[in-house]
């Protein structure tokens, strides 16, 4: 384990001006943690982006390699859970935040932050997947836990053609309801249609200024989109519905009206991958490697090389990444 590695790194000058290289680390750069992992999958999520361009303060100790999530196998550990050998998954926890993160070849990490690979997946499916997959999972199984189930009308999917939203439509589609997609790129829509889409509806329905109440067209759905999208979202909402919220791509507002809430009963359920306690993630990754369609996770997500993150992260939040991207480390 002597030598150095590939990592991507993000530093920051004295006028705070954020810049992002590749470079070479070795393991006396890595952090403090139980175990040491050899990353062979990483991926890009939008945080990633937002971490990579600066354009979020995602990033909040400096120098820091990204990257907020891995699949990878144990080189040395002294957790009681983890051995040499071991594959596991790694997402959030501060992970490419405030600890050096997933795009190096090595990484330390704290042992409680990892889970097994979860059986049933690949090291890529688990990427594939990724933190974006195991948060609209994690929005399947809180809309679940609010009573929502498929005869109570279709759910909407905003920010369909990210990840987020694609594996959301495979998933939601897989447990029968039916499922209205919201994309700005219709050009997307048979795409999303193979994924299990129903309906598509044009971004700009939803993206301008939200009525207090609308017409009810759905029993609730899952957002990535947040700001107008959300109210729009919400005051479309049937009586009794739910809407989770994960994302922030249309923007961090929430400019609605309680109309929803105190009128129709509607809830909006948070969603938070982060922090999410260890058993809500064992649950979320048990059921994504039993429920996820291997084909339709094939189809909504590639791989690229370790050289192209930064490429993909420009990219990403400019609203211009397809599904899902793997990242083969
Ligand atoms: P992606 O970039 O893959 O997907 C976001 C999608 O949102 C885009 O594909 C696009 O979909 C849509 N979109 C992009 N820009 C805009 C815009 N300006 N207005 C309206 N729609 C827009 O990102 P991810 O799927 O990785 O993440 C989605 C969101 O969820 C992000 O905000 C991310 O930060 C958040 N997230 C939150 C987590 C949590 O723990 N709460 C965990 C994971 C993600 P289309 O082209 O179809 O319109």
């Amino acid at each position: 384990m002597s030598g150095t590695f590939k990592a991507i790194l993000i530093a920051r000058d004295a006028d705070k001006k954020q810049s992002a290289e590749i470079t070479e680390l070795s393991e006396t750069d890595l952090m403090e943690g139980d175990v040491t992992v050899s990353v062979e999958y990483t991926t890009v999520n939008y945080k990633d982006g937002l971490a990579i361009t600066g354009k979020a303060p995602v990033v909040r100790r400096f120098p820091m390699v990204p990257g907020v999530d891995f699949a990878g196998t144990v080189l040395a550990s002294s957790h009681p859970d983890f051995t040499i050998g071991d594959k596991v998954v790694l997402n959030g926890w501060g992970v490419g935040e405030t600890h050096h993160g997933a795009y190096a070849r090595r990484a330390r990490v704290k042992g409680d932050w990892l889970i097994p690979l979860p059986a049933g997946l690949t090291e890529r499916d688990a990427m594939a997947l990724g933190t974006a997959g195991y948060t609209a999972m994690l929005c399947v199984m809180a809309l679940e836990r609010h009573g929502i189930s498929p005869d109570r009308g279709p759910l909407v999917v905003t920010g369909a053609a990210g990840g987020v939203g694609t594996v959301a439509i495979a998933l939601l589609s897989r447990l029968g309801y039916r499922v209205v997609a919201s994309t700005g790129r219709t050009e997307e829509a048979d795409f999303l249609k193979e994924l299990g889409a129903a309906e598509i509806v044009a971004r700009d329905e939803l993206s301008g200024p939200a009525k207090p109440l609308a017409k009810e067209r759905w029993a609730g759905g899952v957002d990535a989109v947040g700001s107008h999208t959300l109210a729009n979202v919400l005051s479309m909402t049937s009586y009794g519905g739910a809407v989770a919220a994960c994302g922030l791509a249309g923007g961090i507002d929430l400019p609605a009206s309680v109309a929803p809430f105190i009128l129709r009963g509607v809830s909006l359920l948070g969603i938070d991958s982060v922090m999410a306690p260890k058993t809500l993630r064992l649950e979320a990754w048990r059921r994504l490697a039993s429920e996820i369609d291997h084909g339709k996770l094939a189809a909504l997500s590639r791989t690229i090389g370790f050289d192209d993150i930064i490429d993909t992260a420009n990219a990403i939040v400019e609203g211009k990444v397809r599904g899902r991207v793997v990242v083969e480390v």
